[in-house]
């Protein structure tokens, strides 16, 4: 006999990894790192990082180890989460919770490699390099650099924290170090550590050669890329080196300095975005460690994507020179379609930040975020300035009006969110002292848009379990159903989840085809699969083996509502009587077609005798029998 036979099976399916890292797993810490968690009642809340949002319909179930979205019905339990964060397969997700949590996974089969084996071998390849140039700029080639940085403020404890380095002069120096010896050239070549001349792979270089390295590092710290700034000795007209795009670094979608800043982030809700690495480093170095820079690109709709993750507000922080007209622009079309606020703010002076902050200190510096105007404000009063308009010149206030209302139009082209839309309507009315309409008649795009569909008057999306189901359910164009016996089959569902034993005898009453609304129907199915095959399912399980999104978000909401309403049984005999008197109540009204129709036939073909009265009398016994069982239930 085996040793699993003493085993009942939720110890033998607690063996596989799967189910080692949901134990593991703290789901309030996992996603807290990524939203803003408030808790509420048993759960917690807070803005969904899979949809836009201003209002939080994010939900976080730590009892039953499950999340779920109101808004964009995103759902499921840990592992679903990480996939759809990292934007990974499942295998990946399960890693990395496995090596967050500390969870020793059980051996693969060889086949579970290929993209996870490439994504991690990238991985090492960049934290050994990061190893590689640390260690040079701490050994005795790294004397100039060290001294260099050095003078320009940068203590030993910060040069550790952020693993700064330094590449070798010479073409191979990274190339030909013993640390990098167990990587092939070609994943160094792919992890964009070299370069093949021409094409060549056979002709390689390093990279990075005599620079100043800032490891690039994800939002949990990994080192995916790195930067690099001349030493006093590299001519290269480039000032600055940032590795190419790689399977792990894309650009658009990093933060520099965010790994090290999320914590002040999320306390502050405010995040500042600065030029370069070395902005970033000297902020954090000063306290204010809710500085990053986006790297060698402007800020796009993904930086921002990944930003409201952590904060409710982002602030551009830029030299004291004029802000860039283009920054600013773009400033605005993305504060139009993120649901975030966008502001902007100078340095005085020509400052650098870690000038400001050693002249004013991280209160000053935090006051100066604070203070910062939002894009719209900035951008009207930067047009305004720049035209030398004033309240009483009306040639130069008209110009600076139709210039601004242009750059709205162009930022209105983009993705718009109609509430922020409305919302900025009312203050670039306020500015220009032209009414709303005119505004909107003025800004108005083209073609019929989204704008007409989702007007600001439309009703909130806000979630009401019914409404937000029956949209789900039938489309946007249908209204939520809300009948009597489509609450009686939400509950039954519900309660059923947490009542599984009772299914033996509910099924007798009701089959999983009989449920009238589509979803339900669906979900039924799958619950009375599950308990036909596998047995009584567990609300957790169920989650994760359901086969699409709207499903699992479905068994949570259904989960909860029979939950807040606190006595799961008494939800169940509810349902159950007043399904079982519906059943009466069709067949009674069955009886009475038959009856009705009966006689029109009669009526039709038969002259009235007495055939027709026994018929009656029939049909009429047969009503009170239901009538009476009716009155039973
Ligand atoms: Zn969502």
């Amino acid at each position: 006999m085996s040793e699993s036979n003493f085993q009942n099976p939720a110890s033998i399916r607690g063996l596989d990894g799967k189910s080692l890292v949901l134990q593991a797993v703290d789901i309030v810490q996992l996603i807290g790192q990524t939203v803003s968690l408030k808790k509420r009642g048993r759960s917690y809340t807070g803005l969904c990082p899979f949809h836009n949002e201003k209002t939080p319909s994010f939900h976080v179930h730590p009892d039953r180890g499950f999340f779920k979205c109101f808004g964009c019905n995103a759902a499921g339990n840990a592992i679903d989460f990480v996939m759809k964060r990292d934007r990974v397969e499942f295998g990946e997700a399960l890693r990395t919770l496995a090596g967050q949590f500390n969870v020793e996974l059980p051996k693969l089969g060889s086949g579970q490699k290929s993209d996870t084996g490439l994504r991690q071998a990238l991985l090492d390849a960049c934290s050994a390099a990061a190893g590689v140039f640390h260690n040079n700029l701490f050994g005795p080639a790294g004397a100039a650099a060290r001294e260099y940085l050095e003078k320009r403020g940068f203590t030993d404890h910060t040069l550790k924290k952020f693993k700064i380095g330094l590449a070798a002069q010479g073409w191979d120096g990274l190339m030909r170090h013993p640390a990098m010896s167990k990587f092939r050239p070609e994943l160094l070549l792919q992890a964009g550590l070299l370069k093949a001349k021409d094409g060549d792979e056979s002709r390689r270089y390093d990279t990075f050669r005599d620079r100043i390295m800032f490891p690039i590092s994800d939002e949990q710290g990994r080192v995916i890329a790195f930067g690099g700034r001349v030493t006093a000795t590299n001519d290269s007209p480039a000032k600055y080196l940032n590795s190419p795009e790689t399977p792990l670094f894309l650009k658009s979608k990093v933060a520099y300095g965010l790994d090290q800043g999320r914590q002040r982030i999320v306390e502050t809700k405010t995040v500042a975005i600065v030029e370069g690495y070395t902005d970033v480093v000297m902020a954090h170095q000063f306290g204010a460690s809710n500085v990053v820079a986006t790297l060698g690109t402007a800020m796009t709709e993904q930086h921002i994507s990944l930003l409201r993750r952590f904060a409710d507000r982002v602030v551009l922080l830029f030299d004291g020179d004029e802000a860039g007209e283009n920054a600013v622009d773009r400033a605005l079309s993305i504060f139009l379609s993120q649901p975030i606020e966008i502001a902007i703010a100078t340095l005085p002076d020509g400052q650098d930040p870690d000038e400001y902050l050693l002249e004013h200190g991280l209160e000053a510096f935090d006051k100066l975020l604070a203070n910062a105007e939002d894009a719209l404000t900035f951008q009207w009063r930067q047009l305004f300035r720049q035209l030398g308009a004033s309240e009483n010149d009306l040639t130069a206030r008209t110009k600076a009006i139709e210039g601004f209302l242009q750059r709205l139009a162009v930022a209105r082209q983009g993705n718009v969110d109609a509430i922020r839309w409305g919302a900025l309507l009312a203050r670039v009315s306020k500015f220009t002292e032209i009414p709303v309409e005119q505004l909107n008649q003025r800004l108005k795009p083209k073609p019929v848009s989204r704008f007409v569909a989702a007007t600001p008057a439309s009703p909130d999306r806000r979630p009401t379990l019914q409404g937000d189901a029956g949209v789900a359910a039938t489309g946007n164009a249908a209204p939520p159903r809300l009948s009597a016996r489509y609450q009686a089959e939400r509950w039954l569902l519900g309660a059923l989840l947490h009542l599984p034993a009772e299914w033996q005898k509910v099924q007798q009453l009701i089959d999983c085809s009989e449920f009238t609304d589509k979803r339900l129907c669906e979900l039924a199915a799958f619950y009375w699969d599950h308990q036909r095959h596998e047995g009584e399912p567990v609300v957790e399980e169920l989650i994760a083996i359901a086969p699409d999104d709207r499903l699992k978000s479905l068994i949570i909401e259904l989960a909860d509502e029979v939950e807040m309403m606190n006595n799961p049984a008494a939800t169940l005999a509810d349902a159950v009587a007043y399904l079982r008197q519906e059943k009466v109540r069709q067949e009674h009204s069955k009886l009475v077609t038959e009856l009705k129709s009966a006689r029109a036939r009669n009526n039709s073909t038969v002259n009235t005798d007495g055939r027709n009265d026994d018929f009656d009398v029939d049909v009429l016994r047969k009503l009170t029998v239901a009538g009476l069982n009716r009155s039973k239930t």
